[in-house]
């Protein structure tokens, strides 16, 4: 089994590629749930559903997120009724997030809901949020402690960032079936996502780390920055709001205590010294992925990282 950590669209797009190489059976990704709010009275969870729609190929790529040429009359008569638009929802993904809170209400757990909806997509992996407790990501900033989505999609990352608390995880336990992922798999795989706000949020779930640290799986991790930047996102912002390298450098040190081995893009080739000098193999590849053929080799040479061979 291999097991991935997963945020939202640098992880969907590495997903991408995994799936062209291993049987999705043999995949189970957990997935970042410190995104996730209510909109309307609706649960939202915004990576799970971007995998779970990326993978079943309907995912809108021009956003990133929603559906491909979906609708947005909901919304529109939502706005005209008062209510605030800036967290976009299209009328069938708004489908998505009503079954979803439908069946949260009815007692169901979000591992529950979740795999219902894989299974609604027909999708083979085995996709577990990281805890099916309620944990949510604000960003403190000088304007006050934002829900993450406030400080992202409302107010589009101006503010400075002071600090980044995951509200509830003290609370919360790793969903079912998460540590025994961790514990069991041939192989851990850390997508190129948001090290803080994405795969940080995972591993402040309580016992998450720890397992990364005890289990005799080979962990490899790739990093969502090139050249210094993110392809997309604040990563940057909230890296060096909290003091950290804004480099493959900065993201191998988020996780230099449980990595075996690290993946860099070939534009920061000139960086695997010093990442192995934290001890730290380092392999330096394209990780630009775009198209197909990019995804799967990216995806490849991250099994070959890990010892597997496909
Ligand atoms: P989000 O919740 O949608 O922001 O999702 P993630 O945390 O999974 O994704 C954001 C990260 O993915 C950003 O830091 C990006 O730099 C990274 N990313 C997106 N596309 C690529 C890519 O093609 N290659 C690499 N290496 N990183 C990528």
């Amino acid at each position: 089994m291999i097991v991935v950590l997963a945020g939202g669209v640098g992880a969907a797009r590495f997903l991408q590629g995994l799936v062209q190489i291993v049987p999705q059976n043999e995949i189970t990704v957990i997935g970042n749930t410190g995104d996730d709010r209510e909109f309307y009275g609706l649960h939202v969870s915004p990576d799970l559903d971007i995998v779970t729609y990326t993978l079943a190929g309907v995912v809108d790529e021009t956003h990133g997120w929603g559906i491909r040429n979906d609708t947005y009359n909901t919304m529109g008569q939502l706005t005209q009724y008062g209510n605030d638009d800036w967290f976009m929802l299209g009328d069938r993904d708004l489908a998505t997030h009503i079954h979803r809170t439908n069946l949260l209400r009815q007692g169901k757990t979000l591992s529950e809901v979740t795999d219902d909806l894989r299974k609604q997509f027909s999708l083979g992996i085995r996709l577990l949020p990281m805890t099916d407790q309620p944990v949510a990501t604000h960003i403190v900033t000088p304007a006050g402690q934002l829900h993450f989505q406030e400080y992202m999609v409302k107010r589009r990352c101006v503010d400075v960032v002071q600090d980044v608390l995951f509200v509830g995880v003290q609370e919360a336990q790793p969903a079912p079936g998460v540590l025994d992922a961790l514990k069991e798999a041939d192989a851990i795989l850390l997508a190129p996502s948001n090290p803080i706000v994405s795969i940080g949020t995972i591993l402040a779930v309580p016992g998450i780390h720890d397992a990364l640290h005890e289990t005799s799986s080979m962990i490899v991790a790739v990093s969502p920055i090139i050249g210094g930047t993110p392809i997309k996102g604040p990563a940057d912002k909230l890296m060096s709001g909290l003091g950290m390298e804004v480099s493959a450098v900065g993201v191998a040190r988020c996780y230099r205590d449980f990595l075996d081995v690290m993946i860099i893009d070939k534009q920061d080739a000139h960086l695997v010294s010093e990442i192995e000098d934290l001890g730290i193999p380092t392999i330096a590849t394209n990780t630009i992925m775009r198209d197909e053929e990019s995804k799967a080799a990216l995806a490849r040479k991250t099994l070959e990282a890990a010892g597997l061979s496909f």
